[in-house]
């Protein structure tokens, strides 16, 4: 899987070579050398802060030193390292019975696969799991989720396309106590195009969990596409507006990811990065490791 996530951030390493080639062929490191480099780590998505950062650990007493296109690479790498360090967290079980586990995202972005991974994952440390189908909105996504449930083997409360999503958590929570269940993951609908509902609906399920436990949801997670680069910046911005997001999955690392934008995002929100996508099936939910991350960002 490794492979794969290196794979996946080829493009944004590649395109920071790109960036710095005139760099790389230069012999001495002076003010004008300082610039292009932090113009191009700019222009690679890594956001103004780092760039200024890598900028500065370059110039401490290196001036009139040969630099190499390996040692750059280095101070980039630890840099992203030392920003996502305090990111990586994996999802904490807590003593809440069920742990309601909310899980938000934009259509598309990977949610229902997620939910999957996250389900199998606790299901092998030990954990009973039920899944809620709360994105009623698209009978495509329940059914998905009814599939991924039969597969991995763990209950899951569904209703009608179209029936209502809180009164559908509710039920879920009502069904996981009565069995007993460690961890209920809740899927929702991410219909971005009508803010406003999106809002009133995930407000009127944290209203309904709140009320039979105060701390309900105890986890809200954002799902993102990290192939959509900046886009999944914005949809942080929005979420965050919308509902009380805890942490965060970045999905498809193994595509054509856009790695500056993990960097940035952990920059401007500070929110945990709780495991990362690397493919479509079952297994291919990963810890976030910091180091593995820098090291396939700075190439
Ligand atoms: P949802 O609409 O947000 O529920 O998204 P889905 O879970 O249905 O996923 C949308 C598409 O992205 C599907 O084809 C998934 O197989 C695919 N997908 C999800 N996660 C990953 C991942 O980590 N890597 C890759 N390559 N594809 C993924």
């Amino acid at each position: 899987w490794r492979d794969k996530l290196f794979g996946g951030l080829k493009r944004t390493s590649e395109k920071l070579g790109t960036n710095l080639t005139s760099v790389f062929t230069k012999a001495a490191l002076d003010e004008q050398t300082l610039d292009e480099i932090e113009e191009a780590l700019i222009v690679s998505d890594l956001g103004p802060a780092m760039a200024l950062r890598i900028r500065d650990r370059l110039a401490e007493g290196k001036f009139n030193k040969v630099l190499t296109e390996e040692y750059i690479r280095e101070i980039i790498a630890e840099e992203i390292e030392k920003v996502l360090t305090p990111v990586a967290r994996p999802l904490e079980f807590r003593a809440a019975r069920p742990q309601v586990i909310l899980v938000i995202g934009v259509n598309g972005s990977g949610k229902t696969t997620t939910i999957a991974k996250l389900a199998k994952r606790f299901q092998e440390q030990g954990r009973s799991v039920m899944l809620a189908a709360g994105d009623t909105f698209r009978a495509a996504a329940i059914g998905q989720l009814k599939v991924w449930a039969e597969r991995i083997g763990v209950p899951i409360v569904a209703g009608k396309e179209g029936g209502d999503a809180a009164g559908l958590a509710f039920e879920a929570v009502r069904q996981a106590t009565e069995q007993n269940i460690d961890i209920l993951i809740v899927d929702t609908a991410g219909r971005l195009q009508n803010r406003s509902e999106l809002m009133d609906e995930l407000a009127k399920i944290r209203r309904v969990l709140g009320r039979l436990d105060p701390a309900s949801p105890h986890d809200v997670v954002l799902v993102l596409d990290a192939t959509t680069g900046n886009n999944a910046l914005s949809q942080i911005e929005v979420f965050k507006e919308v509902a009380q997001v805890t942490g965060l999955v970045m999905t498809k690392l193994d595509g054509t990811a856009r790695g500056g934008m993990l960097v940035a995002a952990a920059e401007k929100y500070g929110l945990p990065i709780h495991a990362i996508g690397v493919g479509e099936t079952i297994d291919d939910l990963r810890p976030f490791d910091p180091a593995d991350m820098a090291k396939a960002i700075a190439g």
